[in-house]
């Protein structure tokens, strides 16, 4: 199955940043088009009512005190320059009867303006042909005169309409600009996603060592991609973890099952008495008791870091448990002819899991005494600080060798130390799964040849500690 399936039906964010950047743009282009327009629209008219304006001031100066002949041959001429079919002049009297005019051949009836006070008044006249309307501006020269100066709006009108043609093609080359520019855009942040995507894909087909390559797509891109090489690398380590651990444990259940297999084949091939295959069964038996503690274990050590277990909570009195613990292993202490101590400087209680934690402590204690030689010391010591209660199992032994440290917490390894000593390496394991399962912690400091330092961190508070109403009894 691909990554991708269950992705098939939904729109892809390629597509919809496309179509946004392109609304985007089409909507901005657009206003700004419509802005421009209007903007260039009524520019062009005020132009011309100026235009409009300054000649027919003109014209009204040039006809004062002439005769109509003359006025009506000066229209004409003037009407002339600017061409008939674009422009006329009249004079006509307050009552709106024509006195003189240019050639209105051309033009279709226009009615007389009527004036308002003294005041110029400009008027929109439509015109049913090319020209479409006439723009119109009366003024009083006297009292009883009124100069009108008509123009044709055929140019402006053109205009607009060329104005209008250049807007829809700007629109059109902005809203394809836009598609593209967001489809860029889109294509180049989308990459590193693929990016990611193409790596999470070839790590499900299990290729685990697949990285995320940075620096090509911009930081956002690069932080996703460096977490996620963060995540894989875990990954990576945990199934490396698994790998080593199923092998450590194939590798340690096989010795004790070859064992049995060898004693119940001697039992019942060789020609032995009963009496011998009386102890052969006995040794089957503690053969199998031990393989039921390795598996016993190994499933407690699982519990614990899966969170499984409820923990047993119980008020306790850390200083008494620790003088319990040193009680247990004075014997073996005297025997091995090490000196166990125990300095207790607080007197703290904790609600705690009693036997997980005896368990854990217990494991420090006998680790530190079979890794001690005769004549050592064991000292076991409890503080307390406001964070946290601390128990340090500190021995004088054969100490930690550097190239051990970083694997001492993993089940089933033994240092090189270790092999003389009777053990399956599921004792730090356990302890740590134990402590941890509590919110607490083990760290351990050693010395080749000097002794080691194992601390036992439980704290006060944490977050997900359960609370004792949770406790199973
Ligand atoms: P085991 O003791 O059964 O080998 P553990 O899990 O208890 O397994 O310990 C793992 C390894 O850590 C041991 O094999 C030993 O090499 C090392 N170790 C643990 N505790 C000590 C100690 N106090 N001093 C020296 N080495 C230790």
């Amino acid at each position: 199955m691909s990554l991708n399936s269950g992705y098939k039906g939904s729109r892809s964010l390629a597509f919809t940043l496309t179509l946004f950047y392109s609304i985007f743009f089409g909507l901005v282009s657009s206003f700004g088009m419509i802005l421009i327009y209007h903007h260039v629209a009524s520019r062009l008219e005020n132009d011309e009512d100026k235009d409009l304006a300054e000649i027919n001031r003109q014209m009204s100066l040039s006809l004062q005190d002439q005769d109509l002949a003359t006025i009506e041959h000066q229209m004409s001429l003037l009407a002339q320059v600017y061409g008939n079919h674009d422009c006329f002049f009249r004079l006509l009297s307050t009552t709106g009867v024509v006195r003189a005019s240019s050639d209105m051949s051309g033009w279709p009836s226009i009615p007389p303006i009527q004036m308002v006070g003294s005041n110029d008044v400009r008027r929109i006249i439509p015109i049913d042909d090319a020209r479409g309307s006439a723009r119109v501006l009366a003024k009083n020269i006297d009292s009883a005169n009124i100069l009108e100066l008509g123009v044709s709006m055929e140019g402006h009108l053109h205009f607009l309409e060329r104005l209008r043609q250049v807007a829809v093609l700007v629109e059109v080359l902005m809203l394809t600009l836009g598609t593209l520019f967001g489809w860029g855009i889109a294509r180049k942040a989308m990459k590193g996603v693929e990016n990611v995507t193409d790596v999470a894909a070839k790590m499900a087909g299990g290729d685990l060592a697949s990285r995320v390559v940075q620096g090509r797509y911009g930081k956002e891109i690069d932080r996703l991609g460096s977490t996620f090489n963060q995540m894989a690398d875990k990954i990576q380590l945990l199934m490396a973890d698994i790998r080593q651990t199923n092998d450590n444990i194939a590798h340690d259940l096989r010795s004790p099952v070859t064992r049995i297999r060898g004693i119940a084949e001697a039992a019942v091939i060789g020609k032995v008495s009963v009496t011998e295959q009386v102890e052969s069964l006995g040794m089957i038996v503690e053969e199998c008791d031990h393989l039921l503690g390795l598996v016993n274990t190994l499933l407690d050590i699982s519990e614990a870091e899966a969170g499984i277990n409820t923990l047993r909570l119980e008020e306790t009195d850390m200083a008494e448990l620790i003088r319990q613990a040193a009680d247990l292993f004075k014997g073996e202490a005297e025997s091995r002819g090490i000196e166990l101590g125990v300095e207790i400087e607080a007197s703290p209680r904790m609600a705690i899991d009693v036997r997980k934690i005896q368990r854990a402590l217990a494991n420090l204690i006998d680790n530190a005494l079979k890794y001690s030689p005769r004549g050592g010391k064991v000292f076991l010591t409890l503080t307390e600080d406001e964070a946290s209660i601390n128990i340090d199992v500190c021995d004088t032994g054969v100490g930690i060798a550097e190239k051990d440290m970083p694997h001492l917490f993993q089940r089933f390894y033994r240092g090189d130390q270790s092999r003389s000593q009777p053990g399956n390496g599921l004792g730090l394991s356990l302890a740590l799964a134990f402590v941890k399962s509590h919110g607490g912690n083990i760290t351990v400091v050693s010395k080749p040849g000097r002794g080691s330092t194992f601390n036992l961190q439980l704290f006060h508070h944490r977050k997900d500690q359960p609370s004792l109403g949770a406790v199973r009894k």
